[in-house]
């Protein structure tokens, strides 16, 4: 794929990254997880995978050993772009991703010290997404499978997600059940040998979206669950009270807008200062609804299901409210809690190359029709 022009930032230095992506002097970030055997640059004597992901705004390629419980490399470039926008522009994100995913690949490679000739099939994300911001992924997957007659791994998003819970603990095996709570995604699934079940999802906004939205509303920075948590230390959770969406009701769905809206009258009522004032009380007691919300729902799914493990993935699953509130409820249960660490749980092309051994593989060359899709 050709870059598109650029022009380079002021200071421009030109760091190895720098060269790799032109244009951006900000690294990404991962690095080398654990190369294991890895002996130096072409040989890594065993079949790897390599994963591609680029649904929303986060460029990402990883290397992972075929069964899908090991990454040797892991690169994220999250775009910065969007941080000015308060949401993720898609337009921006399409061609951030076309600029970044040569070098991104290129340092996947590097990190996990093999070449391409090492590469034994190609995983990529193919849906949910931004459309565009797929097709960049997909396009780049396709030109590097199909110059090497490798097979095409078409990963769903969500799948992926859920898989990052096998690089974390490569012991885990179904049936479990699952929570994937994102910036696009909020949804409880049952996960068994044959695939995954909706038990129930969001009514409305997605956790992540609450998150971002609320921090939004708060004067906060982009993305929101990060900026939440930070306002929130110090604060007291008990000050003000958000409603929990359907909390009592005896379902598996959620719904965050009420919780969003709630907000939005608590500040309407504050001047200036006391929005400043109440900021650290709003951003706890806000915090607390959406982990009170994600917690109690998942708890209601494990027991309907009669699980003994759940798995918590996506960004939101990066909370540490979060964690915490279940590390001690699961173990009051007897429920084996698994978390990804935070690098997993948000967007990242390993959990792509973990969800590959469960996708149907599409041999060369008959991929080269494949589409993207939205939804
Ligand atoms: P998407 O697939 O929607 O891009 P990601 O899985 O990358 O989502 O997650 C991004 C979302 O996760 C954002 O809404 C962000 O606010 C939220 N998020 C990231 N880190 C945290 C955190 N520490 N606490 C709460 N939410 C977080
Ligand atoms: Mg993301």
């Amino acid at each position: 794929m050709t870059p598109l022009p650029y022009t380079p930032a002021k200071g421009y230095t030109s760091p190895k990254w720098a060269r790799l992506s032109p244009g951006h002097t900000d690294a990404p970030s991962g690095g080398r997880l654990d190369p294991g055997q890895a002996c130096g640059r072409g040989c890594y004597n065993r079949a790897v995978i390599l994963a591609i992901e680029t649904s929303c705004d986060d460029t990402c390629a990883a290397v992972v050993e075929p069964g899908g419980r090991r990454a040797l490399s892991n690169v994220v470039h999250t775009q910065t772009e969007h941080a000015r926008y308060g949401g993720v522009v898609p337009e921006v994100a399409s061609r951030a991703h076309l600029e970044r995913i040569d070098g991104v690949i290129e340092k996947a490679l590097e990190d996990a010290s093999i070449v391409l000739d090492d590469v034994t099939g190609v995983a990529v994300t193919v849906r949910p997404g931004l459309i565009g911001a797929l097709l960049v992924g997909v396009s780049a997957a396709k030109g590097i499978a199909y110059a090497r007659r490798l097979p095409l791994i078409p990963v769903d998003h969500l799948e992926g997600h859920v898989a990052a819970a096998y690089l974390a603990q490569p012991d885990l095996e179904p049936p479990f059940v699952a929570l994937i709570a994102s910036g696009g995604h909020t949804a409880l699934y049952a996960v068994d040998a044959g695939g995954m079940r909706l038990l129930g999802e969001t009514l409305d906004d997605a956790a992540g979206e609450a998150l971002d939205k609320g921090a939004r509303m708060l004067g906060l920075g982009f993305p929101g669950g990060p900026e939440i948590s930070k306002a929130a230390e110090g604060g007291d959770p008990s000050r003000h009270e958000f409603p929990v969406g359907l909390k009592n009701r005896d379902n598996l769905d959620f719904s965050f807008s009420g919780l969003k809206t709630s907000l939005l009258y608590k500040l309407k009522a504050l001047d200036e200062e006391g929005a400043r004032r109440e900021r650290p009380h709003l951003a706890a007691a806000y915090e607390r609804a959406v982990v009170d919300a994600l917690s109690r729902k998942l708890l209601r799914a494990a027991e309907a299901e009669r699980a003994g493990t759940v798995v918590v993935a996506g960004g939101v699953a990066a909370n540490g409210l979060l964690r915490r509130t279940l590390e001690g409820e699961c173990g009051d249960r007897g429920l084996r809690l698994v978390i990804p660490p935070p690098a997993l749980c948000t967007d990242n092309a390993a959990m792509i190359g973990a969800a590959a051994p469960l996708s149907k593989a599409v041999p060369f060359p008959g991929y080269l029709g494949l589409n993207a899709r939205s939804v």
